[in-house]
């Protein structure tokens, strides 16, 4: 089973092959500089690679001896908008029986309306991208606020520097990448070089 889990190469290649991969010379809306950059959704608007993506995800669960003794009775939960298609995808190939999305309303990470305490089934936390690990802390707090547990947590690319853990869960990516970042213009290497600079949105 291990084996039917595509290397962190093989999922780079997918990423670079849809675009969702980008190297260059990127500057982020805080300012910082990178020499490369995700733009996940690239991935996932193409059926076969996101369906490969999420049932990869959907595997490292399922080799997980706690979320598996618990399926179907299980909620599959995304922090925001990127993370929604992974959801499904996991959903899908594990057969959980729930699925949430939070989104941000005046700052705060919210369920919609009439989600009520004690209907959410033990979760597992899925995302695109975990690049700081906030959204991920602020969802788990969010189901916990609701009385619901977290039993899993994971990601297609995690960057190095976030957490590796949720409380003592511990997060499972298809890719742990080693982000570049450079805080100000004179730290980078791409602008001593003098290489044109892209604005990036988000
Ligand atoms: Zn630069």
């Amino acid at each position: 089973m291990v084996q039917l889990i595509p290397s962190s190469e093989a999922v780079m290649q997918i990423l670079k092959r849809t675009g969702a991969y980008r190297e260059g010379h990127f500057v982020y809306p805080t300012g910082k500089h990178s020499p490369h950059y995700f733009q996940m959704p690239l991935a996932f608007r193409y059926y076969d690679t996101a369906r490969v993506l999420a049932v990869a995800l959907s595997r490292k669960f399922r080799l997980d001896r706690d979320i598996s003794s618990q399926l179907p009775k299980v909620a599959i939960i995304s922090p925001g908008a990127g993370g929604i298609p992974v959801a499904f995808g996991v959903r899908e190939a594990l057969s959980a029986e729930q699925i949430y999305w939070a989104e941000q309303e005046e700052g705060k990470r919210m369920f919609r309306q009439y989600v009520n305490q004690g209907e959410i089934n033990p979760c597992i936390i899925v995302d695109d991208i975990i690049r700081s690990g906030k959204a991920i802390e602020e969802t788990a707090e969010l189901v916990k606020s609701l009385g619901a547990t977290v039993i899993g947590c994971g990601a297609i690319v995690r960057f190095t520097n976030a957490p590796s853990s949720i409380g003592d869960v511990q997060i499972k990516a298809l890719v742990d990448f080693d982000a570049k970042i450079y805080d100000t213009e004179d730290a980078c290497a791409d602008c001593k070089q003098g290489t044109p600079l892209e604005k990036v949105r988000f």
